[in-house]
Parts: structure tokens; sequence; C-alpha cells
């Protein structure tokens, strides 16, 4: 009897459709679509019912985390099928994909070109990978800037113990703190410190293969697979894996989906004892809109934070740029500068290169303080004032007679949608927050912002009465 179901394709056919809508039930949807959707069923032998899965990843995956369910579910629906095997049988592929072998080998002929001078600048990111797989890691990590190395970091109270953590990560062979978990606010190091360890590892090891990305990269590769049906080919670009850098994770709050993903991959990676090393602007615990699940994966390697920057720091990092750059930086500057600019170590840098200008402009005008006052007056005051998006959303608010509540809200109707553009269209213009940051505060994505910019600027254009309105609020704000 169950011989004959089994010699019936339909009926085999239909118990695995009947395995799959409960398979789905039991794990969600995203789970089902992420690994159980691209099996397919093969020959059936001897007792034994051969799965086919698309990729050696993605079977290990399915052998770990579903066979042993999939297995007690037909066995009971089918007593005939004593064993479940699954064998890896790549899918034939309908549209064109960098993951198939012809334009994987295309691909390759590309990025094996003479690589350009500064590889850095050039955008191409051909630096990472170094094994057989370049191809398709290229298309995954971004590139590593020559100068974030630990030669050019400079350790002081408030960053040494993460730089200790990050030497360690980079030097020991083993995994030591998985995952390692980087934080502080902007402009403090974690990029930095991030790039100096894949330097140090592929100095020592050029075979392993590190993969280095933002967290928006992440998610942006994320939706386009799904998108174009390719999630398959999506996780199997992490299969090879070494060492993989997200920076930035404060970023995938709120998006579920890709969040589910990135727990994946992070589960299977730390698995198989590959590391990995996470940057964000708070602590895992902190962060908003991140699954609690998440939060305490993140936070079970080693967290080690960056404080904001002492006197002392910020004068070694004038220094050292000074000597990297060749320049003579009289101490009375330096003191000056360390002494103003206390929000950051990236305006300090821009500070500095705004000095240096400065004085190269002038036929090698030596650096003085009267100059540097000179130079930095306008960044000075903007540091004395600096104008937030809580204040913008209340200015613009109060103006156009509305609630900021009403501005933060899902409401689309004109009178309240078009000021909530021009809130984002000034925080943009007037802060120094990012896409994904602005949109926040607004509780939308960065892509929300990108339109209401785009919009304003071009309602600006056509309506003179507004753009005095916008220009009006900029000067209240701006004073
Ligand atoms: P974050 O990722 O935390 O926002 P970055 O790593 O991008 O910050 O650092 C901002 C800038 O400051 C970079 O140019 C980086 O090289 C520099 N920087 C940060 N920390 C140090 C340090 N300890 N020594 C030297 N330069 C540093
Ligand atoms: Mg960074």
């Amino acid at each position: 009897m169950a011989e004959e179901a089994i010699n019936n394709d339909n009926s085999v056919q239909d118990q695995w459709g009947q395995i799959c809508s409960q398979l789905k039930n039991e794990v969600g949807e995203t789970a089902f679509d992420s690994w159980l959707k691209p099996l397919t069923l093969g020959s059936f032998n001897d007792g034994t019912m051969n799965i086919c899965v698309p990729t050696r990843f993605m079977r290990n995956w399915v052998i770990t985390h579903y066979s042993d369910r999939i297995h007690k579910i037909w066995e009971k629906k089918n007593p005939a099928i004593k064993n479940i095997n699954f064998v890896v049988q790549a899918v034939q592929e309908e549209r064109p994909s960098l993951y198939n072998p012809t334009c994987r080998s295309l691909l390759k002929k590309i990025t094996s070109t003479p690589a350009p001078q500064n590889v850095y600048q050039s955008g191409i990111s051909a630096v990472v990978a170094n094994n057989n797989d370049t191809a398709l890691n290229d298309t995954l990590s971004v590139p590593l800037n020559p100068q974030y190395t630990f030669e050019n970091f400079v350790v002081g109270k408030t960053n040494e113990f993460a730089y200790a953590a990050a030497r360690k990560v980079a030097e020991s062979r083993n995994v030591s703190f998985n995952p390692l978990f980087l934080y502080s606010g902007v402009g403090l190091g974690k990029t930095h410190l991030m790039h100096a360890i894949a330097w140090h590892i592929k100095q020592q090891d050029p075979s392993r293969n590190i993969v280095y990305l933002s967290a928006e990269k992440f998610m942006y590769k994320f939706v386009r697979a799904l998108r174009y049906k390719d999630t398959t080919a999506f996780k199997e670009q992490f299969r090879s894996v070494d060492v993989l850098m997200v920076d930035d994770v404060q970023f995938m709050g709120g998006k579920d989906t890709t969040q589910e993903e990135f727990f994946y991959t992070f589960n299977s990676l730390i698995e198989e004892g590959r590391q990995i090393i996470i940057s964000a602007d708070k602590s895992p615990a902190d962060l908003e809109g991140i699954e609690t699940r998440l939060k305490s994966r993140l936070g079970c390697g080693l967290v080690a934070d960056i404080h904001p920057t002492d006197f002392d720091l910020r004068m070694g990092i004038l220094n050292n740029k000074a000597q990297q750059l060749g320049i003579e930086l009289p101490v009375k500057v330096a003191e000056f500068l360390a002494q103003k600019i206390t929000s950051n170590i990236r305006e300090l840098e821009g500070a500095l290169r705004r000095v240096i200008a400065h004085s190269q402009l002038l036929n090698d005008h030596e650096i003085t303080l009267d100059m540097t006052q000179d130079v930095l007056k306008d960044m000075l005051r903007s540091f004395d004032k600096r104008t937030t998006i809580d204040e913008i959303q209340k200015k613009v608010a109060e103006h156009f007679n509305i609630s900021v509540k009403e501005m933060q809200s899902s409401r689309r109707a004109r009178t309240v949608a078009r000021p909530r553009q021009i809130a984002m269209y000034l925080a943009k213009q007037l802060t120094s927050r990012s896409l994904p940051e602005i949109g926040r505060k607004f509780d939308r994505d960065h892509t929300t912002v990108m339109h209401a910019v785009r919009k304003v600027e071009e309602l600006m254009v056509e309506d003179t009465s507004l753009a005095e309105s916008i220009e009006t609020l900029r000067r209240v704000l701006d004073a």
C-alpha cells in the first residue's frame, strides 16, 4: 500500500505539499521561505527519499535544523519512507545571476584586470577576499581604507579596552570572543578598528576570507535578493566567509525580515566557528527596534565601548596626524583645537585638514593660532550652537500650525505631509545626521527622507513663497 503511494508521483508530491504547509506553520513564513521552500523532491530508492537542496551550505543548515522534523512528519504520513537523504543539486537559474558559473567567470575576468593604483578611492571592492570565491565576495564586501590600521590608531584611556579587544581578535588564530561587539558615538573609531582588524588578518593569512560591510548594505542586498526571489544565492555568499564584520547594526532597527535573516546568518557562522565583529552606536541591550533574541546574541561575546575622547587623546591624535602629513603643528594650535573640538575625532580631523589646506593655499603660510581661529570661525560657531532634529521639528510644526506628534504620525494629508517633508529637508541641511538617523526621528526609513529632500528641492524652484518660508525657517534655526 505504502509502496503504491511512493510509486504514484502525485501522492508523494501531495504528501510533500502537506508536509511543507505543516512546516511553514511550525517555523514561520520567513524561515520557511529561506530554508525549506527551495527544497525539491528527488528520487526514492529502498526506503530512502532524496530531497534536493540547492547548495551545500543550505544542506548543512537544513540537516541540523529541520531533517529530524521532516523525517518524523513523513514517517507518520507514509511508513514506506524510512530515511531522508539531502542531496545538493544546483537549481537551473532562469535569469542571469552573478552566482551562476558563466557570470561568475565573467565577473572574475572583470575583477582580474589590473587594479587601479588606489583601490580605495576607485570604489572597486577587490581588496578583501583572496580566495577562489573572490568574485562572490566582491559583491558583498566594501573596500577597506588603507589608512585605518592599528599603526595609525592612537590609543588613550577612552579607547584602550576596545583597542585591546580588537587586537586580540585580529591576532588570535582561534576564535576568542564571538562576536566582538564595538560601540560608541559617531566618529570615535569603530570603523577604523574594524578595518584595522581586517588588514591585520589579511596580512597574517591572505587566504582568510574577510567580509566587511555596513548593516545598510546587508539590508539592501537582502531586500534585493527577496525582490528577485534569490535568497538562496544571498545566503550562499556567506558560506565561505571566515570573518564577517557588520558595521553600524543600529540601522537594522525595525527591519524585521532583515533582522531575521541576519540572525540566521549570524548563528550559522558562529556555529561553524567563524569570527564575527559588529559595531553599533549603542550597547546591544540599548539598541532600538532590534529583536530581543538578536540583542542577546549580539551581547554574548565581548562587548567593548569607546568613550568620548579626552584632551590627551585629542592631543595625541593631532600630533600623530601632523606627523603623518609632515606638518609642523605648533603646540598652541594643537591645544586650541583639542580644547575646542571635543565632539569626536572625525570633526577634529576635519578641522585640522581645513587649517592645513588653508596654510597650503596661502603658499605654505605658517600655521598660527590667529590663522586657525580665523579659519575655523564658522565651524566653531556652529559647535557652540548645534541645531537638533527635535528643534527643527518643533519650529517647523509651529510654523505650519500642526503638532510635533502629527508630524511624526503616519498621516498622509498634505497639511501634515508637506511640513514633515520640509522638516526632513531642513534636518538634512542643518545637521550632520545621516538619512537613516533623520528617518528614525520621523518614524520613517531613509528612502522616505531622500524622497522628501528631493521633493522639497523641486518645490522650492516652483514655488517662491514656499522657498521664502523655508529660508525664514532656516535662518531662525541656524541663528
Ligand atoms: P566611527 O566608525 O566610530 O563613526 P571612524 O572609525 O569612522 O568612527 O573614525 C572617524 C575618524 O577618526 C577616522 O578618520 C578615523 O581614522 C579617526 N580615528 C578614530 N579614532 C582614532 C584613533 N584612536 N586614532 C587615530 N584616528 C582615529
Ligand atoms: Mg563607522
